[in-house]
């Protein structure tokens, strides 16, 4: 990190601020200019606040040169992380497919797209059962029912289970859950982020509609800070000023993210275009910038469902996608095992 100090900063108070720095353990190199005196703080710079040190009276401006995060930044873990789940294996050249509905809606519903997804290739399976919808009038989902609907489709397919949480009081529902899903509009949900860092199980955190990638590697940080290092990270597009599709996918995200940070991204193409056909391209796309996954919303009849019909996949059309990802992942050299 480097401080420019203001121009006629005394000695004397330079010398403070290099001894408020070394009692931090930070070396501190000194660089006096005819007009202006830097700083260069020399460590582990993610723990300082820059607008704490903008604040003081000496200091004209804070540059980092470090990026904030350090659990999550591949300069700390050169290795690309290897998320586990249940023996299905997300990173580091190990693609996984996620699959199932927007929102849990009967225990019927969930057995049979488990089924289905499964066949075609899917190793864990999706389902809403605490919905945040814009309105509080839409369908918030089944809560504690659905759970134990996808519990059972979990027994009956085999596939283990990624669903998502909007409060830390409903942990306890959460516990035979596989993967516990951080919404795109709980992303920065910090206290919730925080309980999420004790918790012993892969958490799958989606970008934020308006959050920097920056922002998503912080969220992740939070998480990790706390102790859980199983973070998986999602591209789900972003908002912009684009109205051709729901939202606009980032799919620059992927390079950045892996070039930045070790924790797997995969891409969610289903609430990215907001529309079945464009599930097809995008996860063509998703696999080609180097993405570890995909999420994919699949309905048994996407007519009647209760969210996000429109851009629901079909058991039939979801078969049809996953012949050309299974072709693009081992073309692209990565394995589904
Ligand atoms: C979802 O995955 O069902 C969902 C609500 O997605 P997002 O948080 O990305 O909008
Ligand atoms: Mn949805």
């Amino acid at each position: 990190m480097i401080i420019i100090l203001k121009k006629g900063t005394s000695p004397d108070k330079v010398n403070e601020m290099i001894n408020h720095f070394e009692n931090m353990n930070f070396q501190v190199q000194e660089v006096r200019g005819v007009h202006e005196t830097i700083l260069g703080l020399i460590g582990d710079t993610s723990s300082l606040d820059t607008d704490d040190i903008k604040s003081m009276d000496t200091v004209a401006e804070v540059k980092r040169i470090q990026e904030p995060y350090k659990n999550a930044n591949r300069k700390f873990h050169p290795d690309d992380t290897i998320v586990d789940v249940c023996g299905r294996k997300i990173g580091g050249g190990h693609f996984q497919v996620i699959a199932g509905p927007c929102s849990v809606e009967s225990r019927e519903q969930m057995i049979s797209v488990a089924n289905s997804v499964k066949a075609s290739g899917a190793g864990l399976m999706r389902g809403g059962a605490f919905k945040p919808r814009t309105s509080p009038y839409s369908f918030q989902g089944l809560r504690a029912e659905g759970i134990e609907y996808l519990l059972e489709a979990k027994k009956a397919s085999g596939l283990p289970i990624v669903t998502e949480i909007m409060s830390a009081a409903h942990l306890p529902l959460f516990e035979d859950v596989d993967v516990i899903q951080v919404g795109a509009r709980n992303m920065q949900n910090f206290e919730l982020l925080k309980e999420l860092g004790k918790v012993n199980k892969p958490i799958l955190l989606k970008r934020g509609l308006a959050n920097t990638i920056e922002e998503l590697l912080m969220s992740a940080e939070y998480i990790m800070a706390g102790g859980n290092k199983n973070v998986i990270l999602c591209e789900r597009g972003i908002r912009t000023f684009e109205t051709a599709t729901r939202n606009t996918l980032d799919i620059s995200a992927i390079p950045i993210i892996k070039k930045q940070s070790h924790l797997p991204v995969i891409i969610d193409p289903s609430h990215a275009a907001g529309i079945r056909w464009m599930v097809q391209p995008l996860s063509m796309a998703a696999i080609a910038v180097g993405a570890d996954g995909l999420i994919i919303e699949v309905h048994n009849n996407p007519e009647k469902a209760l969210c996000d019909g429109a851009q629901s996949l079909t058991p039939e059309q979801f078969d049809q996608v996953m012949n050309d990802v299974k072709r693009t992942v081992t073309f692209f050299g990565k394995t589904m095992d």
